[in-house]
């Protein structure tokens, strides 16, 4: 299973720490898949990953369960799961896109100018697709963390309320990241992800 933690530093700045970085101390806590054992360290692995500012390999330390051999991956919460684009690149893309009242194309111009990040029309849709599918659970997890007083969005339109939904998590949550974090940590989904395991 995958854990995503808070990180103080740039994706550069974690990278340039390699090995040493102070990489979260799990193996005081129970396995969260069996309950029997404390996880033991697990080396790491080498994940790709595009962000602001930076784009090459980074490590994701992880853990092993020594009863049931489970093993807890620790993303960076610049990390989104499963994308090789960052937690901030799919929110700032989704949350532009979905505010945008001008074409696809003059959007991907706009954000490619701003970002300095490479970025296709394929991938867009398939961000929008997936969000738009993931849109009550993500609606369920935003009441959630935030008890807002009245519903999120009014809109029955799923472009609307997710559009309501970003704008929400922009003006209300310190960062996107804090709130991914913590949609993914309640075994929810995230913005582009089903399920947490
Ligand atoms: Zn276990």
């Amino acid at each position: 299973m995958q854990k995503i933690f808070k990180v103080d530093v740039s994706p550069n700045v974690y990278k340039s720490q390699d090995k040493s970085f102070p990489f979260p101390d799990l193996t005081h806590s129970f396995c969260p898949q069996c309950h029997k054992q404390h996880l033991h360290l697990h080396g790491f692995y080498r994940r790709y990953l595009i962000a602001k500012g930076f784009e090459g390999i980074i490590l994701i330390r992880r853990y092993i369960c020594p009863d049931c051999g489970g093993t807890v991956s620790l993303l960076p919460w610049f990390c989104h799961p499963r994308r090789t684009y960052s937690m901030g690149f799919v929110h700032y893309s989704l949350a532009g896109f979905f505010g945008w009242s001008g074409t696809m194309v003059s959007f991907i111009r706009e954000f490619v100018f701003n970002h300095g990040i490479p970025f296709t029309r394929q991938l867009l849709y398939q961000y929008r697709k997936r969000i738009l599918k993931n849109c009550n659970r993500i609606m369920m997890d935003l009441v959630r963390q935030f008890h807002p007083d009245g519903p999120i969005s009014d809109s029955v339109y799923d472009r609307k309320r997710v559009k309501d939904a970003l704008n929400l998590i922009e003006t209300t949550a310190p960062t996107p990241y804090t709130v991914s974090m913590d949609m993914f940590s309640h075994g929810s989904c995230t913005y582009l992800t089903l399920s947490a395991i």
